[in-house]
């Protein structure tokens, strides 16, 4: 494809290094410019208006052009820019905030820390990790399980937690101390005869044998998305997150659950692990915390978690730890406000609701011969495409029908065979329908398509 010199496609083509894209590709192609948003709509600069059916990067909770949110940040600018946390600094913004949040914790949380993305939050957690052990004296319990095909972010301590193989190769990643366990999809992963309760047992028996070869004194923490998200909507089965805490209690394993996805309404619960009935540790949010208008994340520990830490800064004089941005009193006022939205204008009902009609629909796809599998849960959901000759394009389909949805006007994420959904909270029955339709428009074009 050639651009006109000077293009807008030609000048990113020559200047822009995008993140999680082939760059040679890139260059043969060019970008997709998305130039204006408005509600679960974006516009590209050709005037093409697209449903937005992945909320950004499963984020944009309260859709596009919400004023308030504007309003809240242009407010914080004009009284108070900037101001950090460090050296026993506040402001009134992130105070608020960190008693709301932990105010609305479904399990008894005791501080919140502030960081600027999901990654650099799994970051600090590690980090916490590492020097709450050593304050308890336990110097040799450093280790840290997640998942494979987990997602927690990709500095280089949180993306060897991520557990998909394009976040590794070639970047020298893992770490060493990180250990990837069984990843919790029945559909990929389930053997022949084994019913899913029967599968969750051995996701729970994998995990403490992986504990018990390693020597259980070394294990500090277990992180792990409630519902998988990048990795390919994995929705775990019904008695996993039972069995899972149970094999953490009986070896005293820290349990992180990053709600960076999950977060804020998005299974149809405030939080996910009130869905799953979780007890973590530490929750990890992001995301639908600003509805992305501004770069924000925040973890809350509990009194478990932050005490010996609190102790440790005590005895070495400082917590040798922050970030400039943390805490930022305009990703502060714009959480507190978008927080108020989802409570007012009750989007989390209206997610549930909305993405019970939705999942229902999109299940009647299930027994089209080239579906494999439809998931999900609240408002996020999973589309398998297979292929009836396995052997064609494997990894490739969920790309093919990204691609005929975004002709037929949606957004939606490729993941290896499969194509996620994500739409914002505010997304009203009639818009998921436009969803629904390019779907079945999208399947019909598959079935002709040559691979
Ligand atoms: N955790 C989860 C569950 C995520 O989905 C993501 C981002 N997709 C991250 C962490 C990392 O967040 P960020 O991209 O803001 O670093």
């Amino acid at each position: 494809m050639t651009h006109l010199p000077n293009s807008m496609e030609a000048r990113d083509i020559a200047y822009h290094f995008h993140g999680y894209t082939n760059a040679v590709r890139h260059a043969e192609i060019g970008p997709h410019i998305m130039e204006n948003g408005e509600g679960v709509f974006v516009t590209d600069n050709t005037g093409k208006r697209y449903v937005e059916a992945m909320a950004g990067l499963w984020s944009v909770a309260l859709g596009w052009g919400e004023q308030r949110l504007v309003r809240a940040a242009t407010q914080q600018m004009e009284n108070l820019s900037f101001y950090h946390n460090f050296g026993h600094r506040a402001h009134p913004a992130i105070i608020e905030l960190a008693e709301k949040l932990v105010d609305m914790a479904p399990v008894p949380m005791s501080k919140a820390y502030f960081t600027n993305s999901g990654s650099e939050a799994n970051d600090t957690i590690m980090k916490m990790i590492w020097y709450r052990s050593n304050a308890l004296g336990k110097p040799q319990k450093k280790k840290l399980i997640s998942r494979n095909r987990g997602y927690h972010g990709v500095t280089i301590a949180s993306g060897s937690l991520t557990g998909l193989p394009n976040n590794h190769l070639s970047f020298d990643m893992p770490i060493d101390r990180v250990l990837h366990t069984t990843c919790p999809h029945y559909w990929k992963e389930g053997l022949e005869g084994e019913s899913e309760d029967q599968f969750a047992t051995r996701c729970a028996q994998d995990l403490d044998a992986m504990i018990q070869a390693e020597g259980p004194d070394t294990i500090a923490a277990f992180f792990a998305e409630p519902v998988m998200g990048a990795g390919g909507v994995v929705v775990p089965p019904s008695t996993y997150w039972e069995k899972i805490q149970a094999v953490l209690a009986k070896y005293d394993i820290l349990l992180v659950a990053d709600e960076v996805i999950c977060g804020f309404g998005r299974t149809g619960r405030m939080f996910a692990s009130e869905t799953y009935d979780i007890k973590p540790d530490v929750m990890v949010l992001s995301k639908q915390i600003t509805s992305s208008y501004v770069p924000f994340s925040a973890f809350l520990v509990n009194d478990r978690f932050y005490e010996p830490v609190a102790e440790e800064s005590g005895r070495i004089g400082v917590l040798g730890h922050g970030f400039t941005g943390g805490g930022h009193p305009v990703g502060a006022a714009v959480a507190l406000e978008n927080i108020a939205i989802i409570e007012e204008r009750e989007l989390v009902k209206h997610a549930a609701e909305v993405g019970s009609y939705f999942r229902s629909r999109l299940s009647t796809f299930a027994d089209h011969p080239l579906v494999g599998e439809v998931r999900g849960i609240g408002l996020i959901a999973a589309l398998e495409v297979a292929h009836p000759n396995q052997d064609i394009a494997p990894g490739k389909m969920g790309a093919a029908m990204a691609d005929y949805l975004l002709q037929e006007g949606v957004v939606s994420r490729a993941m290896m065979d499969a194509c996620a959904f994500c739409p914002p909270l505010i997304i009203s029955r009639d818009e998921t329908d436009l969803i629904i339709d390019a779907v079945e428009a999208g399947l019909t074009a598959l079935e002709k398509h040559e691979f």
